[in-house]
């Protein structure tokens, strides 16, 4: 079914609403401007909330420049808040689909050339040890790809504790991907074990698609000790010092997901964003301090719009793989191309949109498998709004004629809409002109609806749900709250609808 834009219709008919929407979200934004949600030193109070009661990892890393593996030791404190009496836990085990060319998302079609140059090289995790509270305790992978593993445990009720302990080595691939090792540089994206998603009585254990990023999970504490040799030095999505052993260490609090990426030739440049350290890792000093002054503008531009950043520190580290960039708390990857000479907009325009992950993400957690447009379009819309903020409406008009207009009219094979799952996707093309592209316009339609514009709704948004994670089914709650009105159907029409 075909549908046609309401938003013209609906506009006039509410405008009363929508001025009592606009002063209860002015005092509201009064109220979080002076109260919790300032900016204080020393962090976000908002993530020492968090913080309290969340699963914690103790993660112990070596990495081996030999063989090409990283050791893993992990010890998490777990406590069962799922509010079900649970016999089984299930860790994601992201790294086993590298196993073959059949399961390795690198090794789509479109992919397979830029992730594997020198062909095919298999990457895995070795299990060594699963004990639940000190106990060896039985495992099985349940999903195809392996990268579901079932620890089965006796019964844990619903407020209860315990403590399982992983040790396992990760097998890189060489590879240009979110994980891999190209050259002597290590991109050690979701290889470490994490616990998965518990939703409506069930873990999540959805495969590793090649499109979009199949990855959700809840926020947690990490405390990280790394090993690594000689002569390299860490970007690492938790700050981390070197102490006097050598080891490198850092903790960090309230984040879904660890990453790392480690390289003997990066060049680091530091900054600051306020209360934020800012950090920029690349292979000139040039790329990296063009990336560190984008990373800067961005954390700054979005603070003031969605709210303070979440974390004490920042990271951006150049890799080498076929994506624009890929966004971990605290860490973002971008691709090594963009920082091409040639390709500065491309990297600050790269840059913009990973920055705003680190609230539409790593702040608001949500379902990335399966509603992709709302981490996706939310930042691509936000880096309209970073362009406008620091280039003006001239900019900002251009920029969404090519990434949001152009998509709306562009061909697109049947069925696809922007809140389809990834793995509806056959093409990265495609999900990036239907999920960022046309998923971006129902944000610019909430834009011209909303009294105080969509970014009052998506600072809001944010602050509701800081450190937490929303469904669909909370956005749309959050959005009609706000505006006042039952905006359902435009959802449905922008986000649902196919079109002709
Ligand atoms: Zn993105």
């Amino acid at each position: 079914m075909a549908g046609k834009r309401c938003i013209i219709g609906l506009f006039p008919a509410r405008r009363g609403l929508i001025a009592i929407a606009a002063a209860v979200a002015a005092a509201l934004a009064l109220l979080l401007l002076s109260g919790p949600q300032a900016a204080t030193p020393g962090g976000d109070p908002r993530l020492t909330d968090a913080g309290r009661a969340l699963t914690d990892y103790a993660v112990t890393l070596r990495l081996n420049d030999q063989d090409d593996t990283l050791a893993i030791s992990e010890t998490v404190r777990y406590r069962n808040d799922t509010g079900d009496t649970l016999a089984s836990l299930v860790a994601r085990t992201w790294l086993n689909a590298f196993q073959t060319e059949e399961t390795s998302p690198a090794a789509a079609e479109e992919l397979y050339d830029a992730c594997y140059p020198e062909g095919f090289s298999p990457g895995w995790l070795t299990l060594y040890d699963v004990l639940w509270n000190g106990e060896r305790t039985e495992y099985a992978f349940v999903n195809g790809d392996q990268t579901a593993l079932e620890i089965r445990i006796p019964e844990l009720p619903s407020g209860g504790e315990g403590e399982l302990t992983l040790r396992c080595v990760a097998h890189i691939p060489a590879c240009a991907y979110r994980v891999g090792r190209v050259g002597r540089d290590y991109q050690l994206g979701n290889v470490i074990p994490l616990l998965s998603l518990y939703e409506n009585g069930a873990w999540r254990t959805d495969e590793y698609a090649p499109v979009g990023d199949p990855f959700v999970s809840a926020c947690a504490d990490f405390h990280v000790t790394l090993h690594l040799p000689e002569g390299y030095v860490p970007a690492c999505s938790v700050p981390l010092q070197k102490g006097g052993d050598g080891a490198w260490r850092g903790d960090m609090k309230a984040a879904r997901d660890i990453a790392l990426c480690a390289g003997p030739d990066y060049i680091a440049v530091r900054g600051r964003a306020g209360e934020t350290a800012v950090c920029s890792y690349a292979k000139t000093e040039r790329g990296a301090k063009q990336a560190l002054e984008y990373a800067k503008k961005a954390l700054e531009t979005y603070s003031a719009l969605y709210g303070a950043y979440p974390y004490p520190a920042f990271t951006v580290c150049a890799v080498s793989f076929p994506f624009g960039g890929m966004e971990y708390p605290g860490l973002c990857m971008i691709g090594e191309d963009g920082y091409r000479e040639d390709r500065a907009d491309t990297l600050e325009l790269t840059v913009a949109h990973e920055a705003a992950h680190q609230w539409f993400y790593a702040l608001v957690g949500s379902d990335q498998a399966l509603q992709p447009w709302q981490d996706e379009a939310l930042c691509e819309y936000a880096m309209l709004r970073y362009v406008r903020a620091r280039y003006g409406q001239g900019s900002y008009e251009t920029l969404k004629y090519y990434r949001v207009d152009a998509p709306m009219r562009e061909k697109i094979p049947g069925g696809l809409t922007p809140a389809s799952p990834i793995d509806y996707f056959g093409s990265l093309a495609d999900y990036r002109a239907v999920v960022y592209g046309r998923g971006a316009a129902l944000l610019l339609a909430l834009n011209e609806l909303l009294p105080d514009g969509a970014d009052g709704f998506l600072r809001a948004y944010a602050d509701e749900y800081a450190f937490r994670y929303a469904s669909r089914a909370d956005f749309e709650e959050c959005l009609n709250r706000y505006a006042g009105m039952d905006l359902n159907p435009l959802l449905l029409d922008y986000l649902d609808t196919m079109m002709d």
